[in-house]
């Protein structure tokens, strides 16, 4: 099987074969001619149903995951609500990792729990603290790592072996780590959800989600949601994602080497009391991280000596970070979880540390960078 760059480049999208342009069209459709009643070409029929561009990112998708298929989604909500119609009934439970993303537990905490679902969260680093909750029954095992705002890194093949014995169905939300540096499905687990919005689309102008799995019935079920339920992506924006994917590798490899400096340098500042980043020494993950991944991404947090006050002024004054929620795209972002990505959860076993920033480290020049959350550090100092 060729690399995964040649795959990412290659995969999904042949030339076109009525002009030879390089890059497939995008296809502007919503319907299929019929070559009289039923007469599809290549199966198309309604837009909803298939688009050649939608299924040229899915084929992209499953490659790159290693997963038999792949469905592709209006957003990354909308990809995870898919399948967990899918897979759940009334009085199944979902067991999901304590710290994770806000709107994947806003999702079945407001969305699932009215209608009968049961919902529990545990510290997935604490593999009997998970072997107890799995032996009490759960449907799905919701995995992220690494996690956010924390960076927690949780043991998918461990997680995977113990959900099977339980019954349980694996999934994984890829989202920060990208299948370039972490494949879940060859870890074992059964599912990987992405939001293709961050990492994947990798430029902050498309929002996305994507299921990829390998079990024929399980993925026909998610088809059929995708399908009857209809939260499609859009063919624009499917070709957006694709285009972007094409870089994803050398990305990642500039996102993990920028976020390491970046990393290295607010451990050595004194305004900071502590960072988190799975490629320092001193992340507790870090072992584990060099494990299962191949480099540590671009995420990290830092929790700020002069609590909430420094943290917020910290977010406020870098230059280069821009402030705003999201991650993953080649520009540099910084984030005050508290009271930006996270403030759905405050007051919930899921709320973040009040002196925490976090930093979606770009693909800029590294010196860049540095000089630019140093400077933030030394201002708060002259304050
Ligand atoms: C952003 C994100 C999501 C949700 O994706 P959307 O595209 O915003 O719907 C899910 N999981 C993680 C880890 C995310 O960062």
């Amino acid at each position: 099987m060729p690399g995964f760059s040649t795959r990412a480049i290659h995969d999904g999208s042949d030339f076109d074969p009525t002009t030879g342009a390089v890059v497939p069209p995008v296809y502007l459709t919503s319907t299929f001619v019929q070559d009289g009643i039923g007469g599809l070409r290549e199966g198309y029929e309604y837009a909803r149903a298939g688009n050649p561009t939608r299924d040229s990112l899915q084929t992209l998708l499953a490659s790159l995951e290693g997963g038999a298929s792949a469905l592709s989604f209006a957003s990354g909500l909308a990809a995870e609500d898919a399948l967990l119609r899918a897979v759940l009934q009334p009085g199944d439970r979902v067991l999901m990792t304590n710290d994770v993303y806000g709107g994947t537990h806003r999702l079945v905490n407001r969305l699932y729990v009215p209608w009968g679902i049961g919902l529990s969260t545990v510290e997935m680093s604490d593999l009997d603290a998970v072997r107890a909750e799995l032996a009490a029954g759960v449907r799905v095992l919701w995995v992220e790592t690494p996690s956010n705002p924390l960076m927690k890194i949780s043991d998918i093949a461990a997680l995977a072996k113990l959900g099977h014995e339980h019954g349980a169905l694996v999934v994984v939300d890829n989202t920060f780590a990208s299948p370039y540096l972490q494949q879940p499905l060859a870890l074992g687990a059964d599912v990987v959800v992405h939001s293709t919005t961050k990492y994947l689309g990798g430029h902050s102008d498309v929002v996305g989600g994507a299921v990829v799995l390998s079990d024929e019935e399980l993925a026909g079920k998610v088809k059929f949601v995708q399908f009857g339920g209809g939260a499609v992506s859009g063919p624009l924006d499917a070709w957006l994602t694709v285009r972007g994917i094409k870089t994803l590798a050398v990305r990642m490899e500039r996102h993990s080497s920028n976020a390491l400096a970046v990393a290295q340098a607010l451990e050595a500042h004194d305004a900071v009391e502590r960072v988190y980043y799975p490629g320092l020494d001193s992340h507790p993950g870090h072992e584990l991280a060099a494990r299962q991944m191949r480099g540590f991404g671009g995420m990290l947090s830092v929790q700020l000596a002069g609590g909430a006050a420094a943290a917020r002024s910290f977010a406020e004054s870098t230059k280069l970070f821009q402030l705003a929620e999201s991650l993953g795209g080649v520009e540099s972002l910084i984030g005050y979880p508290a009271e930006m990505t996270h403030a759905s959860v405050a007051g919930t076993e899921l709320a973040v540390p009040e002196n925490l920033v976090r930093l979606s480290v770009g693909i800029e020049d590294a010196d860049d960078l540095v000089v630019d959350v140093l400077e933030a550090l030394d201002s708060l100092a002259a304050r």
